[in-house]
């Protein structure tokens, strides 16, 4: 494939398994993989010690594929994860990892499912069996022989079962496998319990912590924001409107997004380019000049791909997708600051990544403060600050080469100046909405202040609000209110050019809701009237005090209908 297979084929993966993780994307193992893959392939036991998000299911999932053999048709590897949502996970990378090994099988077994098939699966030939404790105890009251020709045990978030009260559980799967088995174990803490289960379970295990040591990152701003997955792109474009970079680099985890990404920024007039590993190494080389030399302006890259990447232009990382642990957050973001310059590091985080947050809190000993999405009015300003400052030079000298034609095109248009310069205006800026009102109407984003369901259906809500505003205006009486709601109006209607979806991202970006805070939104002509939470109304109404909505002022108040 690539120069990049280096990484995990040097591991000693099987060239099938290798192809299968270049092919998700990955460029090179993580550290804990890095360090625990040879030791599984070895057949060693082991204990890893590493926290959440660092790589460990392919730290196990990687060697003890590569240890299956596939022509015997019988469970050799167990998996055990605290929850169904985690075994699934774990069964789906392994199916992913073994995408281009035929012949591996694998079955998740847990509760809430009937039984009869996951134990018909275990016996169709099932290599890899994936389960949670409780549900495979069951099955071993069932059938005591299931599990007797395992040969590799994995305990993946060993910690999190003691937790759930699975001690029992484990003790009498241990007993119904093999002595002579492989056992793995990985846990971000180690606590006395687990060290316990090690001492009496454990053959002479290797021990494989991956030590988040405390770094410091002092020159360097750093803020996070919150954002649901699919709406990244959005709120980077959304965020370079108002930052003040002059290079910039963003980071990814995989190749696709590397393109994805520069490819958003390129449609918005950036110069930007992908950095991955699969680019060409002159090629790459190329870039970088581009960027040393402002050719290029962003580049999006991999951790990889950006290794020795040093541009002192750079005054701005963006961490798009979350690094795999603090450390390279912190070799990330130490691209900027150089040379004792100030620099900003921005992070996305996703609800689902909130944990590795404060991970990276801990590392690095500060607190990485939250963040907004500017709104209408700060990309606004910064939209005319830059207009502003492009007209600047040319306002001192343009004059003389084009003050004549100015005068001669007023006199032709039979227009006044101002008509005539705002004529040039609309045309130097390529219709880019520069009045409030317009900017508004762009795609309102949605912050993500308060956890909410992972998948988000953006863009859903206002097209229900809309929906329903114009069932109500034909009904005309006022819906019933759902518990702890109350209904707020504001003067401004349809006739002031307000749509539901302006004033639901009006309200979310300046009154910091989460959207199911908010309920139906009903826009008369005259009038709106819009459901909000009763708790915490007061403080809402004075955060909105000075909102505006297509240029006009929302005030909005309580609304009582007798
Ligand atoms: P942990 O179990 O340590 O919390 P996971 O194994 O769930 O972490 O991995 C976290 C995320 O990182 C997953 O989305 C996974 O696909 C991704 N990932 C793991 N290893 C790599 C790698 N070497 N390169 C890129 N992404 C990786
Ligand atoms: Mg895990």
């Amino acid at each position: 494939m690539t120069q990049e297979t280096g990484g995990f084929a040097a591991l000693g993966l099987n060239p099938n398994i290798v192809a299968a993780v270049m092919a998700t994307g990955y460029e090179e193992p993580s550290a804990i993989q890095q360090q625990s893959i040879p030791i599984i392939l070895d057949g060693h036991d082991m204990i890893g010690q590493a926290q959440t998000g660092t790589g460990k299911t392919a730290a196990f999932a990687l060697p003890i594929l590569n240890r299956i053999d596939v022509s015997k048709r019988e469970p050799q590897a167990l998996i055990l994860a605290p929850t169904r949502e985690l075994a699934l996970q774990v069964a789906t990378a392994f199916e992913t990892y073994a995408k281009q090994t035929p012949g591996v099988n694998v079955v998740a077994v847990y509760g809430g499912a009937p039984m009869g098939p996951q134990l018909r699966a275990i016996r169709n030939g099932a290599q890899i069996v994936v389960a949670t404790p409780g549900r495979l105890c069951d099955h071993l009251r069932r059938d005591e022989k299931v599990l007797s020709t395992v040969q590799h045990l994995v305990l993946d978030e060993a910690d999190e079962m003691l937790k759930l009260g699975f001690m029992d559980d484990l003790e009498v799967i241990f007993e119904a496998l093999p002595p002579t088995r492989q056992t793995v174990l990985f846990s971000a803490t180690l606590p006395s319990s687990i060290r316990s289960i090690a001492e009496r379970h454990l053959r002479d295990p290797k021990h494989v912590k991956i030590q988040s040591k405390t770094q410091t990152v002092t020159a360097i701003d750093q803020a996070h924001l919150m954002v649901h997955a699919d709406q990244k792109i959005a709120a980077v474009l959304r965020l370079l409107e108002v930052e003040e970079f002059d290079a910039l680099i963003a980071f990814v985890r995989t190749k696709q997004a590397t393109l994805d990404l520069a490819a958003a920024l390129e449609a918005k007039g950036y110069k930007a380019a992908a950095l991955n590993g699969d680019i060409a190494q002159n090629q790459r080389e190329r870039v970088i000049e581009s960027l040393k030399d402002g050719r290029l302006d962003i580049v999006v890259a991999t951790d990889v791909a950006a290794r020795g990447l040093d541009v002192p232009r750079i005054t701005h990382v963006f961490n798009v997708d979350m690094p795999y642990d603090p450390e390279s957050y912190v070799h990330r973001i130490g691209r900027t600051g150089r040379a004792g310059r100030e620099g900003r590091a921005l992070l996305l985080v996703t609800p689902r990544e909130r944990r590795m947050l404060q991970v990276i809190e801990r590392v690095t000993g500060q607190k990485v403060a939250e963040a907004r999405l500017p709104g209408p009015q700060a990309v606004l300003d910064a939209r005319i600050k830059k207009l502003t400052a492009s007209l600047a030079p040319l306002v001192a000298e343009a004059e003389a080469s084009h003050g004549e034609l100015f005068d001669r095109l007023t006199a032709s248009l039979e227009c006044t100046p101002r008509a005539l310069a705002s004529a040039l205006l609309r045309k130097a800026t390529n219709g880019q909405p520069l009045d409030l009102a317009s900017v508004e109407r762009e795609q309102p984003l949605v912050p993500t202040n308060a956890p909410r369901g992972e998948r988000t259906e953006r863009g859903d809500r206002p097209e229900r609000a809309e929906r329903s505003d114009r069932g109500d205006r034909e009904r005309r009486a006022p819906m019933p209110l759902a518990e702890g709601r109350v209904r707020c109006r504001t003067a401004l209607g349809a006739r002031d050019g307000i749509a539901a979806k302006n004033l639901l991202g009006a309200i979310l970006n300046e009154g910091g809701l989460a959207r199911d805070a908010i309920g139906r939104i009903q826009v008369r002509d005259s009038f709106s009237l819009v459901e909000l939470p009763e708790d915490g109304l007061e403080r809402l109404l004075t955060k909105l005090k000075d909102t505006r909505v297509a240029g006009k002022q929302l005030k909005l108040r309580r609304y009582r209908e007798d």
